[in-house]
């Protein structure tokens, strides 16, 4: 009988396509074939092979690619993540999947070039300095001798055609050099020793195999400071000399410098890094050498979770409270949630490290579903910064001033003394408002529900939506008047000027994503912050996350109170940990630190839990508070994006929806509502809202409404957001 195979492609579709297999070639699930689809050829994976009667009129299967194959669980993991966030099963495929381009794909091996002796045909002055450069004997790449000799890389090739030059193939560089678990152990403290131990005894038990307890998921909690890092890098080392992979997941992998420079220094060699910045080529030699088990220790943002380990032996989420870990965009998968699948599947120990772990796993935690191992003390006896409130009512700046009084004599005294200031304000730009003073009109984007922010420096104003920019008028577009345009309240670019007006000597530095210059530049700033080569920075969040400055010992917050008054449920929890991040920046080095902090509201719960250093309490409410509404991870909640390029058609498709909704007990839907961005790019958008009880299965419930739901027509899109992270 002949075979039957069914091929997932990395497209947008549910199901599996079903092919022929040709005589000869013999395929099983997981391998990486190229199959016919309409009239165009495509890569798709085997996800089961049968014998059938009805196989020969199928289209056959073209053949088989050079790739690695997906491993059961890493098809598995495919299989899961389509059915719990109910994208299609191809578009699951897509994220393990990244193929590279035929152009990276072709260029497998680097080649060299060198001298043959042989004269060329036409001894022009071009190619004269190409043989001059070649004439050591060296073997070089060539476009290094191109450069060498200062000519074009045509120059070089038309001397390999003459014979002149001899290409040979060379062995390509090994991807990643092995780490050495042992290179440079550092003493721990006692706290760290015991904790290492604990994670190691519970991550890689003496009995493995048959009977062997299950792999578990470690929540490892340690105040900021307190050398989780150090901890967890005992069980990256652990999993190494057992000949286990290891993967270290990170939230924003371009501005890990730092951290890669630690690897380094304990493991002997920087890790291979995995993220959407490195080059094609690389990448698929990355999936390679990790699909042999050649690559020991990955770094990697959330997609390094779908990579193909032959032996994945343990899984580190570091900052694992962080709301990059969501993906917004395509498959809405929260990376924690499946490198904890993940780590089932494969049996492997998942560490999950935070100083402000999410309310979700810290129910996970107490329930006893997670083990839970703790760091309460900073590293080498520092102490964590005393924070104080500023009560902007009582101790308001001048009229158009930001920083308040005591925060403007404390950052002259921490200078003063040698040290370094923090001021913290998560507002990119100058202003998030700009109005006229005579007709009222405020800037707002053409394509989104936003105002526009005033870019000083680029003289513009943008939506930080969608990135529309139009330049700052002169006059004011609607009533043609001139100097009436305000700014209205601060942006980090604002908060620079006046810094710059009460400490003109000072060397300051402006750190928000819009830093110019891309990410290299950024890296050197914040290196040069951490070497004390500056005096004041002023930042957005990318500074108040996992870096360390071992000067800076003031950190003063310009609004506290920034995302308190939004109606999201999950405002306290995000205000709180990047509250507890950022002044968690302070007094890291060999002197203490402290933070004051700018609020209206000093009496709100979350203010109060930060300034008396209570975690507990914190914690202890916002549990309470999400079990008595029900809300995740007491319940469940998935968020329908309906949006359309009218407003009525979108509004239109969310009714019809609500009135198929048929909300069976345990299951609530609300809305449709108009989503907190209502328009974004020129499409309107509405929000349906599920809640369910914890024990009704969700996904079953969506997928059977969307199917009785209207059809999707013209230009409506729903997007599904399971979990969804701000509401
Ligand atoms: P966390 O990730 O918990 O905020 P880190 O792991 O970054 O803390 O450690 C905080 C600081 O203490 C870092 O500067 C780190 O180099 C230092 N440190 C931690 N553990 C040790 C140790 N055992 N020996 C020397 N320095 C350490
Ligand atoms: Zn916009």
């Amino acid at each position: 009988m002949p075979s039957v195979a069914d091929i997932l492609i990395p497209l947008a579709l549910d199901n599996a396509y079903s092919y022929a297999v040709p005589a000869g070639l013999i395929l099983a699930p997981g391998d990486v074939v190229q199959v016919p689809l309409g009239p165009r050829e495509t890569v798709g994976v085997v996800w089961q092979v049968s014998e059938s009667p009805g196989g020969s009129n199928l289209r056959p299967v073209t053949g088989r690619v050079e790739a690695p194959p997906l491993s059961d669980s890493l098809r598995e993991l495919v299989d899961w993540l389509a059915r719990y966030t109910l994208a299609p099963k191809g578009s699951a495929l897509a994220m393990a999947l990244r193929l590279p381009d035929e152009a990276a794909r072709s260029e497998t091996s680097r080649i060299g070039v060198r001298a043959s002796g042989k004269p060329p045909a036409r001894p022009t002055a071009a190619r004269m300095k190409v043989l001059a450069v070649a004439a050591d004997g060296t073997m070089r790449g060539k476009s290094a001798l191109a450069k060498e000799a200062g000519v074009s890389l045509s120059v070089v090739d038309g001397l390999i055609d003459d014979g002149a030059l001899e290409a040979v193939a060379l062995a390509p560089e090994p991807v990643a050099l092995p780490p050495d678990p042992d290179h440079a152990r550092v003493p721990l403290s006692e706290a760290q020793a015991e904790a290492s131990q604990n994670l190691i005894d519970l991550a890689f038990p003496s009995a493995e195999g048959e009977g062997a307890p299950k792999a578990p998921t470690v929540l490892l909690e340690g105040v900021t400071g307190s050398g989780k890092t150090e901890v967890y890098f005992e069980a990256v080392a652990e999993a190494v000399r057992r000949g286990h992979q290891a993967l270290i997941l990170m939230p924003e992998i371009a501005l890990t410098a730092q951290f890669l420079g630690r690897f380094a220094e304990r493991f002997g060699v920087r890790p291979a890094t995995w993220h959407s910045g490195i080059g094609a080529k690389r990448r698929e030699r990355l999936r390679a050498g990790v699909a042999a088990g050649e690559v020991s220790v990955v770094v990697g943002a959330r997609s390094a979770l779908f990579l193909p380990f032959a032996d994945l032996g343990l899984v580190v989420v570091d900052e694992e409270h962080e709301a990059a870990y969501k993906q917004e965009d395509g498959v809405h998968y929260h990376a924690r949630d499946m490198a904890v699948v993940r780590g089932r599947l494969e049996n492997c120990p998942v560490v999950l490290a935070s100083a402000t772990p999410s309310i979700e796993t810290k129910v996970n935690a107490e329930k006893g579903r997670y083990a839970h191992i703790v760091l309460p003390e900073r590293f080498g006896g520092r102490r964590l910064p005393d924070i104080h409130a500023i009560d902007m009512r009582l101790d308001k700046p001048e009229k158009g001033r930001f920083i308040a009084p005591p925060l403007v004599n404390a950052v002259r005294a921490t200078i003063e003394a040698g040290d370094q200031a923090l001021l913290f304000l998560n507002r990119r730009g100058y202003a998030p408002l700009t109005l006229c003073r005579a007709c009222g009109h405020r800037y707002q984007c053409r394509n989104c529900s936003t105002w526009l922010v005033e870019h000083r420096f680029r003289r513009a104003l943008v939506c930080h939506q969608c990135g529309y920019a139009e330049r700052r008028p002169e006059a004011c577009t609607e009533c043609g008047t001139f100097d009436n345009l305000t700014p209205c309240g601060p942006g980090v670019e604002r908060i620079a000027e006046e810094v710059a007006a009460l400490f003109p000597d000072k060397r300051v530095i402006v750190l928000s994503s819009d830093f110019p210059g891309g990410a290299e530049r950024l890296r050197a700033e914040l290196q040069s912050v951490a070497d004390g080569d500056c005096d004041i920075v002023i930042g957005t969040q990318l500074v108040a996350k996992g870096h360390n400055f071992p000067h800076l010992t003031l950190v003063g917050v310009l609004d506290a109170d920034i995302g308190l008054t939004s109606g999201d449920p999950r405002a306290a929890e995000r205000t709180f940990q990047l509250l507890q991040q950022v002044t968690g920046r302070a007094g890291r080095g060999e002197r203490p630190g402290r933070a004051l902090v700018q609020t209206y509201q000093p009496d709100h719960p979350v203010i109060a839990a930060l300034l008396s250093g209570d975690a507990t309490r914190f914690y202890e409410e916002e549990i309470a508070a999400r079990e008595a509404a029900g809300l995740p991870p007491f319940g469940r909640l998935a968020a329908l994006i309906v949006s359309a390029n009218e407003r009525d058609v979108a509004e239109a498709h969310g009714q019809a929806l609500a009135r198929a909704a048929e909300p069976p007990d345990g299951v609530m839907v609300l809305g449709p509502a108009e989503a907190p961005l209502a328009l974004i790019r020129g499409r309107y958008r509405f929000r349906l809202l599920v809640k369910t009880e914890r024990a009704v299965d969700l996904q079953t419930y969506l997928r059977d409404w969307l199917k009785r739901g209207p059809k999707v027509r013209g230009n409506v899109k729903v997007a599904i957001d399971v979990d969804p992270q701000s509401f």
